[in-house]
């Protein structure tokens, strides 16, 4: 027998080198996390039963988890034959996922456990906007310490952050490329490293995500319409942004910059828009525009959320010009959102942000464009609808996706959540 021949034939369980094993234990921890998450509840042997692996494997993998916390013993179940075994399920209690957002007029933060639990969220005013990016990244590492702080103590330690971001991002180099509402030195930003530096340099990963597409992400894991295989997100806040998630996967584009809808122009010689152009989307249905056609003189560096309920209180007690210009916005929305229901025939359109709080004014003006602009007889089925996440789709989002890649590689981040419970013991 050759040699070639004689590791072809070397039996899967055989001696590997030291590199290898590692790999194969990094991907059969994530093989048992997959097993409990598509099914809890299971014994040990049941696992090793529908995964081909070893009972002796799975109960070292196990013993390996439940020590990180993301997995524990649920209870004892007789089995048809045999001892009575234990049974397990998904714990995550262990290790926090850390979500933060970037706005005009505030950021934000939220600390969830890997069981998608909030353990602490704050919202603070901060003039984004006006300020350099030096002050916001000191004010989010602020947020990220108070975060952390409730964390460590509900007994989990952080295990990632993603940062929601107003603008253009390059997500493979951490970079703001481009965020048209904020200072102009918010261009080819490293923004991750930024924060990472000023963290510094912890143990688990920071990244950068923009802002509507983790929105979109959370209404599909999360909304009214969680799981339809074609949605179309649009989100009012000062600005308009847009996601696309087609078969449960977010459309990136080319580059990464798909969705910003905000920036379709529906006449160029209409009003300016943040970016520099005229006539865009966003310049006739972003809060910032309609706070503008209400009054002018609106003071538009308040916390947005506040400026969206003084409206719904003009629009409550009839105020002539709030309702104008409610009509209008609905006008536009269904203008607009008729090229995306013409291009992407989506299963559902949500409106997020303050589209959902001033729904009633908006939805039958918009609902009678979009009738009359997508060429599909009665929108073809398309279910418009408003968001029920309010303002916290970003931060939703950022922590189910830091969720999301803690479960598929839990070996990554096994050694934080031990090293914590041997820190408190
Ligand atoms: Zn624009």
């Amino acid at each position: 027998m050759s040699s070639i021949q004689a590791g072809v034939n070397r039996p899967l369980g055989g001696r590997h080198r030291p590199a290898d094993q590692a790999a194969v234990r990094q991907s059969n921890l994530a093989l048992v996390v997959r097993q409990l998450s598509a099914q809890p509840l299971r014994s040990r042997a049941s696992i090793a039963a529908s995964s081909g692996l070893n009972k002796a494997t799975v109960s070292s993998l196990v013993a390996e988890l439940i020590e990180a916390r993301i997995v524990r013993e649920a209870g004892i179940r007789s089995g048809t034959i045999g001892r009575p075994s234990r049974t397990l399920e998904l714990d995550g209690s262990g290790l926090a996922a850390i979500g933060l957002e970037i706005d005009v007029e505030y950021v934000a933060g939220l600390a969830r456990d890997l069981a998608g639990r909030d353990i602490h969220s704050t919202t603070r005013v901060f003039d984004v906007a006006g300020r350099p990016p030096e002050a916001t990244v000191a004010e989010l590492v602020s947020v990220v310490k108070e975060l952390q702080t409730r964390a460590h103590s509900a007994g989990a330690e952080v295990a990632g952050i993603m940062v929601a971001v107003p603008g253009l991002v390059d997500i493979g180099h951490g970079l703001v490329m481009r965020a048209p509402n904020l200072d102009p030195s918010w261009r080819e930003l490293p923004l991750a490293a930024r924060i990472r530096a000023a963290l510094g340099e912890p143990p688990f990963p920071v990244q950068i995500e923009n802002d509507s597409n983790l929105s979109a992400l959370a209404e599909y894991r999360e909304g009214e319409d969680a799981y339809a295989s074609q949605l179309v997100y649009v989100t009012g806040q000062f600005g308009v942004g847009g996601a696309v998630i087609i078969e449960g996967q977010l459309h990136r584009g080319a580059l990464g910059f798909s969705g910003e809808v905000g920036h379709m122009v529906i006449d160029e010689a209409g009003p300016a828009c943040g970016c520099g152009r005229a006539g865009c989307w966003e310049a006739y249905v972003g809060l910032g525009a309609l706070l503008r056609r209400v009054d002018p003189r609106w003071d538009l560096t308040v916390d947005p959320r506040e400026a969206v309920e003084e409206i719904v209180r003009r629009a409550e007690r009839g105020d002539d010009a709030t309702l104008r210009a409610l009509r209008d916005v609905g006008k536009w929305l269904g203008i607009g959102a008729s090229i995306l229901v013409n291009i992407f025939d989506p299963e559902v359109l949500v409106l997020g942000g303050y589209f959902a709080r001033v729904g009633r004014w908006v939805y039958e003006i918009a609902m009678s464009e979009l009738r009359q602009h997508v060429l599909a007889s009665d929108l073809r089925g398309c279910r418009v609808t408003f968001s029920a996440l309010g303002f916290s789709g970003p931060l939703r989002g950022g922590t189910g996706l830091v969720i999301e890649r803690i479960l598929a590689d839990p070996a990554a981040f096994t050694h934080l959540a031990s090293g914590r419970r041997r820190a408190r013991t």
